[in-house]
């Protein structure tokens, strides 16, 4: 199958060139092998190498569904849907706190979000080939959503290598002023770090502790630059610059390996921290400590086992193959942890705002999403229509709506949206004459009480010329001659 979608994607695309000039294949081959390295479920792979088919090439998704089978072409779809998604960025951090809520709750497939994490990931990795200023927007866009995301669904590489390389774009000056300091810091400790590894690994052998390999690891630039602004560019105050990773078989071996390490440094007072007990909500496990080398200086260690690595790694996409009885998960069970982590999300609430804000969020279920043709979200209740579509865009959209198209054809007013469909309203200079089919067709409080405030205005209007007109001796029905 692999092979069949491999063919039918190059086969589709061809022709095509990426602004590197490479073939545009060359792409969607790459975000498959991205994720391919920690989830390598056929069905997602296939859908990952023919993702920019419908969008981009002749050939139409319908065609894909014949071909390769409804799930496919349904992930496909999602994968579609959420590149519609122009993800605003902002200095209020509930507002993109939402956002990337918003962004894994319009997907109701997992497997779609990892997609579109590993479709970035490579987009990144040839930024360089776009325009400047689209360079910044992407970047700003993937170091605010994306990358949390990725954090979130504990997928630290992915996390890491997307901070990194939009960092380098949004905040140049930074990166290289970070880089240089990082780059002093190795200079001075990196002869300690080989020489800690060594005493450790001779320490851990002569105690009888069973390990795998002990390894080492420089802080990330991005994630050293966030720690730096909390603590006044000194960086002798960061402890964790460099830590060494000890990595077992088993989980008592790694709470052995630490009481050695206890027994042999002096361990930094309230820095030991037992992620195996309480992960980290992303699911992140491992012992961590900071202890003073012999020559007084500070080194961070992490013991953890080789699957909890691996897991940190490869985060949610990890459970796929550890599941119970050694068993992989199938796609339902893994869906049922994904919409368990994004309630977890939603219930770790900091503000009052931001728990009304999850509040809404609960409301997923019978909501749906459409987009402006600029790929802006409104969010409506499930049966809503082109009206409430139009009030919600704009008010005056409402009023001088006389037409739209829905995903690029011709429809009615009234007609109910589905999720994910782009609306264009067509407008006319003049306000429209709105019938009292409308309050009918609207289900939204919003759309129906400006339509209720037209027909009132409406109304009074027409009274008022009866009343010009001289009309008002005749005998008029009963209601006018109320008013
Ligand atoms: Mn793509």
């Amino acid at each position: 199958m692999l092979k069949r979608a491999y063919e039918f994607a190059q086969k589709a695309h061809e022709g095509q060139k990426r602004k590197s000039g490479e073939d545009y294949f060359t792409h969607a081959r790459a975000a498959a092998e991205i994720l391919g390295k920690i989830f390598p479920d056929p069905s997602t792979l296939a859908a990952t190498l023919l993702h920019d088919v419908p969008e981009d090439t002749r050939v139409k998704l319908e065609e894909i569904k014949t071909e390769f089978g409804g799930e496919i072409a349904s992930l496909i779809d999602g994968v579609t849907q959420l590149g519609h998604v122009r993800m605003k960025t902002s200095k209020d951090k509930f507002y993109v706190e939402n956002m990337r809520k918003l962004f894994m709750a319009t997907s109701q497939d997992i497997r779609v979000i990892l997609i579109k994490l590993a479709d970035r990931l490579h987009n990144m990795r040839t930024i360089e080939f776009i325009p400047p200023e689209k360079q910044m927007k992407v970047a700003q866009e993937t170091l605010e959503i994306y990358a949390p995301i990725a954090g979130r669904l504990g997928i630290g590489g992915w996390k890491d290598e997307l901070e990194d390389l939009s960092f380098k774009i949004v905040n140049p000056k930074e990166f290289e002023l970070t880089k240089k300091l990082l780059g002093e810091e190795v200079q001075k400790r990196g002869e300690n770090l080989k020489e800690l590894e060594k005493t450790l690994s001779h320490i851990l052998r002569t105690e009888g502790i069973k390990y795998l390999e002990i390894t080492s690891r420089v802080k990330r630039l991005y994630s050293l630059f966030k720690k730096l602004e909390r603590y006044k560019n000194d960086i002798s105050k960061i402890y964790d610059v460099f830590a060494l990773r000890i990595i077992t078989r088993s989980t008592p071996d790694c709470y052995a390996a630490l009481g050695v390490i206890h027994k042999h440094f002096q361990p930094v007072p309230g820095r030991i921290k037992d992620y195996i007990s309480i992960p980290k909500p992303n699911g992140y496990q491992s012992l961590h400590t900071t202890v003073f080398d012999r020559q007084g200086h500070i080194f961070e260690l992490q013991i953890r086992t080789d699957l909890m690595h691996e897991e940190a790694e490869r985060g949610v996409a990890a459970h796929w193959f550890y599941a119970e009885e050694g068993k992989p998960e199938s796609a339902g069970r893994l869906q049922s942890r994904w919409m368990k982590e994004l309630r977890a999300w939603q219930e770790e609430t900091q503000s009052p705002e931001e728990y009304l804000e999850n509040l809404k969020i609960d409301f997923f279920r019978d909501r749906i999403f459409v987009f402006t043709p600029k790929g802006d979200i409104k969010d409506l209740p499930q049966g809503a229509t082109v009206i409430d579509f139009a009030f919600a865009v704009h008010t005056d959209l409402g009023y001088h709506m006389m037409g739209a198209k829905i995903n690029g054809k011709m429809g009615r007013i009234y007609d109910e949206l589905k999720k994910g469909d782009v609306v264009e309203i067509l407008k006319t200079k003049q306000p429209v004459k709105i019938s009292r089919d409308w309050l009918k067709a609207a289900k939204t409080s919003n759309a129906r009480s400006r339509i209720r405030h037209y027909l009132h205005e409406h109304d009074k209007g027409l009274l008022q010329r009866i009343k010009e007109l001289k009309l008002q001796d005749l005998s008029l029905p009963k209601f006018f001659r109320r008013k």
